[in-house]
C-alpha cells in the first residue's frame, strides 16, 4: 500500500528508515569474507522487511547477480528490478506454479522426487533448457532430497539432462553456533553429495556460516540476515551495519507519582516519580508485546537523542509507554521521534527481550509505518 505512506507522510505514528548504503556496504563486507567466491543475496520475506524492490536494486549496484526468494510472487518482484539476474525460489514449486516460473525465468529449488518429476516433464515439453537447483538434506530434516535420493538422481543421466540443474545446495541447522558438532557433520555430508554432481556449482553457507568461518563456502554464498544488519552468530559482537531503523513518535507525556501503575494489567508499578512518554506504535506494527516490562521482568529499551528510555508496562496494540525521566525535557517532547531499534538500539537486543530473534522482528514489521529510504 504505497499510497498510505505517501498520503499520510509524516503524520504516521511510526517511521521506518532503510539505509541502502548500509545494505550495499554489508554486501561488500560479506562477499569479502570469501574472495573469489560468488556471493548471492537472500531477499525472501520482502528482503527481511526492507522492501524487496529497493533491496534488490541496491544489491545489484553492489555487484550481486544471484537472488534467493521463498515464493514465486517474491521472484516476480525481484525479476521486475533485475531482468538479467539469476533468481532461485527456495520453497520449490507445485503444479499450478510451474507456468509462473517459466514466465519470470525463475529457477525452482527442487528437493522432492515428485517435484523433480514435475519440473522434468515441464522441461521436456519446452523448447529450451529450464534450469533449477537441487536441494539435498544433510541433517536439518526440513527441505531437500535424502542422501539416497540424491545418489539415485545422480545416476539417472536422462532425468538430470532434462532438469538442467545449475546449483546443488543444502542448509545448515546450527551455523549460528560455530562449535556445534552438526556443522562439521553437515559439511562432510554435503562435500560427499557434491562429489556426485562434480560439474554443478555448490552452495551451503548462510550468513552465520560465512561470519563464523566454517569453511563451508563452496561456489556460492547465500547470506540473508547479515546483509540487513541482523545478528547471525550467537554471543558475538555484531560487526554488520544496521540497515533498518524503527522510530515512533511521542504522542503524549505524563508525570506520575511513585507507586502508580502503567498500562494494561497494571503490570508495572513505578518505583519512583516518573515522566512517561506514550509512543504511537504497538504490537500491531510488529513491535513485540513481550518486549514490555512488568514488576517481575524489565522490558526493552528505546533511545531518544542518545538517552535510554526503557519500555514501561505492557505493549498495547498501537501504543508503547516509555520512561523518559532521565531524558532532558528538550528532547522528550510531544512529537519527538524515539528509536525502537536501529543504529543505537540493536534489533537483536529488543528481540532477545521479547524471547525471539532479530529475523522475526524485521520480517514482522507491518505496513503502517511511513517508509523512508536513504543512501
Ligand atoms: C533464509 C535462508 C538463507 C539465509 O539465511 P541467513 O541466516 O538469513 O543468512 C540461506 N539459505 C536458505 C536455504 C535459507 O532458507
Amino acid at each position: 500500500m504505497p499510497a498510505l505512506s505517501e498520503s499520510l507522510g509524516d503524520v504516521a505514528g511510526g517511521r521506518l528508515t532503510i539505509d541502502l548504503n548500509a545494505l550495499r556496504q554489508n554486501y561488500q563486507k560479506l562477499s569479502a569474507c570469501a574472495p573469489g567466491v560468488d556471493c548471492a543475496s537472500v531477499v525472501k520475506s520482502d528482503a527481511y522487511g526492507t522492501g524487496i524492490e529497493k533491496a534488490v536494486a541496491a544489491l545489484l549496484e553492489a555487484g550481486c547477480t544471484t537472488f534467493f526468494v521463498a515464493f514465486p510472487e517474491e521472484g516476480f518482484r525481484a525479476r521486475s528490478i533485475a531482468p538479467e539476474a539469476t533468481v532461485y525460489v527456495l520453497n520449490g514449486l507445485n503444479q499450478e506454479s510451474i507456468p509462473l516460473f517459466a514466465e519470470a525465468k525463475l529457477r525452482p529449488v527442487l528437493g522432492d522426487p515428485e517435484e523433480i518429476a514435475e519440473w522434468a516433464a515441464y522441461a521436456r515439453n519446452s523448447d529450451s533448457p529450464q534450469p533449477c537447483a537441487l536441494h539435498v538434506d544433510t541433517g536439518m530434516n526440513r527441505l531437500g532430497l535424502s542422501a539416497a535420493q540424491a545418489r539415485k538422481l545422480a545416476a539417472d543421466e536422462d532425468l538430470l539432462a532434462s532438469l538442467s540443474p545449475t546449483l546443488v545446495m543444502s542448509h545448515l541447522a546450527c551455523a549460528n553456533t560455530p562449535s556445534h558438532p552438526m556443522n562439521a557433520l553437515q559439511i562432510a555430508r554435503f562435500a560427499e553429495i557434491r562429489e556426485l554432481y562434480p560439474d554443478i556449482p555448490a552452495s551451503l553457507a548462510n550468513s552465520a556460516a560465512m561470519l563464523g568461518n566454517l569453511r563451508a563456502h563452496f561456489d556460492l554464498l547465500r547470506p540473508g540476515i547479515a546483509l540487513y544488519g541482523g545478528q547471525a552468530l550467537d554471543n558475538q559482537v555484531n560487526q554488520m551495519e544496521p540497515v533498518i531503523t524503527l522510530e515512533a513518535r511521542i504522542i503524549q507525556l505524563r508525570h506520575l507519582e511513585k507507586g502508580e501503575m502503567v498500562g494494561y494489567g497494571a503490570a508495572q508499578t513505578l518505583a519512583r516519580a516518573s515522566r512517561i512518554a506514550i509512543l504511537g506504535a504497538g504490537y500491531a506494527d510488529g513491535y513485540h508485546r513481550r518486549a514490555g516490562s512488568s514488576d517481575a521482568c524489565p522490558g526493552a529499551t528505546t533511545m531518544i537523542s542518545g538517552y535510554s528510555a526503557p519500555v514501561v508496562g505492557r505493549v498495547s496494540m498501537d501504543l508503547i509507554a516509555v520512561d523518559v525521566t532521565d531524558v532532558p525535557e528538550d528532547y522528550a517532547q510531544r512529537g519527538a521521534w524515539v528509536e525502537l531499534f536501529g543504529k543505537h538500539v540493536l534489533v537483536d537486543d529488543v528481540a532477545e527481550c521479547a524471547g525471539t530473534i532479530g529475523y522475526e522482528l524485521l520480517t514482522g514489521l507491518r505496513r503502517r509505518y511511513q517508509r523512508i529510504y536513504v543512501g
